[in-house]
């Protein structure tokens, strides 16, 4: 018979490697402490609709990529493709917006599907670290989500990512920039893929986005939205660029960037590492004023980002950042005989009740395989107990480091090692 695999695009974390995942959850949790940002954990299912309307249907990810069916409900339901539709669609249902102006949210490890082709960098389940600030609408704001990011990869030690930003401006501005870039792009829409012929009147921004060669030929020429911004949004804009400079963070104006998602208004960003192959982003994101109301809140302002942990991994990976390796095991008791295996059991448990780490021989293996075995692991003491050292009450604790031995008492040794 034929071994089952696992689904294509998706991948297992293995007990070597889970270690990394810790560290870096750990880093983020205590990053988003410091800046006053609290979890909110939303299912990983959704109803479809919410993504048709929260992520905009002239997207790659509603047009491509979702994994939609049917329950037995007879709902149409969709495995979250991104954080912020489930976030806000939190946030309005569970009256939020009640609570203090304005709120971090954050959410990490958040499963999130997408049907696309498996290659590097492209999962089919990968996993999101995002933030969102909802209520504030001042440029400190949308530099205060980006900073955190920036200070998240310092701080686990990637140094060679650049932050790109741009604006794409408010509705009002984008009547204005629709219409030149309709303007242009006419002449081209025969030789355009028929997806952008689509969004050709619903949302011709969205073509500047598209990764189909002969449209990124078109579009190379194309207007951009950082030349069409009204006065309130280039004083956004500037307002932003004047808080990174304050911090001290290094960034490119890219008029490429329009951002996957339809709801996006005013400042996106991107921060690309060149180290990982063609999917460079590992963290984008921007302001989104007008998705709440959207969804059917209140019209409240809100900016935020998508950190993808696999491609944050891989971009640690080849900086070659060195992961803090788990804590071993503290003791193993060496034990052989049917009375000694069993106080050696026992010593177990009560050492892992008083915070001991503590290991035993499951496999009735000689006493020199277990010491090779507690190598293995990488314990930090062996004990070893046979018939003699149970009739005296007295074992030997040999530390592994420099093999030095010390006689301790058995009633003693749970104190002996707290
Ligand atoms: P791309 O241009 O690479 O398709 P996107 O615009 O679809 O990116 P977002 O929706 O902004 O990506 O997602 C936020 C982050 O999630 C990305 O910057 C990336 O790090 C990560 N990400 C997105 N899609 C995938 C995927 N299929 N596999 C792994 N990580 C992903
Ligand atoms: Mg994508």
């Amino acid at each position: 018979m034929q071994n089952i695999q696992a689904p294509k695009g998706t991948k297992d974390v293995l007990p070597s490697e889970s270690h990394k995942w810790h560290y870096i959850e750990k880093t983020m949790r205590e990053m988003c402490a410091l800046y006053g940002a609290r979890e909110l954990r939303t299912p990983i299912i959704e109803h479809t609709e919410l993504f048709l309307r929260g992520v905009g249907d002239t997207t790659d990810i509603v047009q491509k990529e979702m994994y939609t069916f049917t329950d037995k409900g007879n709902r149409s339901i969709t495995l979250k493709p991104e954080g912020t539709a489930g976030m806000v669609r939190a946030f309005i249902e569970n009256r939020l917006f009640n609570e203090p102006m304005p709120q971090k949210l954050y959410y990490l490890n958040s499963p999130t599907f997408r049907y696309e082709k498996p290659q590097a960098g492209r999962l089919r389940e990968h996993h999101q670290f995002g933030i969102e600030t909802v209520g504030a609408f001042t440029p400190e704001t949308d530099a205060e989500v980006i900073l955190l990011a920036l200070s998240l990869f310092k701080k686990l030690g990637v140094g060679d990512l650049m932050l790109h930003i741009n604006s794409i401006g408010c509705p009002e501005c984008r009547k204005e920039y629709n219409a030149a870039l309709r303007a242009y792009l006419s002449e081209y829409i025969n030789e355009m893929c028929e997806t952008c012929r689509s969004r050709f009147e619903k949302n011709p921004m969205r073509i500047i986005d598209c990764k189909e060669e002969k449209c990124r030929n078109i579009v190379k020429n194309a207007p951009r939205t950082i030349d069409y911004l009204c006065d309130s949004c280039k004083r956004h804009f500037e307002g932003v660029k004047a808080c990174l400079d304050a911090a001290g963070a290094q960034y490119v104006i890219d008029p490429d960037i329009v951002r996957g998602l339809d709801y996006y208004t005013g400042t996106v960003f991107e921060v690309i590492s060149n180290r990982i192959g063609a999917q460079g982003a590992v963290c984008a994101g921007g302001r989104y004023n007008g998705l709440i109301e959207e969804l059917g809140g209140q019209s409240i302002p809100a900016v935020g980002f998508g950190m993808g942990m696999e491609r944050l991994l891989a971009v640690m990976e080849a900086n070659e950042v060195v992961f803090p390796e788990p804590e071993g095991t503290e003791v193993y008791f060496a034990a052989q005989g049917e009375a000694p295996r069993m106080k050696a059991f026992a010593l177990v448990q009560q050492l892992r009740e008083n915070g001991v780490s503590a290991e035993f021989d499951h496999m009735e293996r000689s006493f020199k395989a277990q010491f090779k075995y507690a190598n293995k692991l990488g314990a930090r003491f062996t004990v070893a107990i046979g018939e003699e050292e149970l009739e005296r009450g007295m074992v030997k604790i040999k530390c592994m480091a420099d093999g030095e031995e010390t006689e301790a008492s058995l009633d003693d040794i749970v104190r002996y090692f707290k």
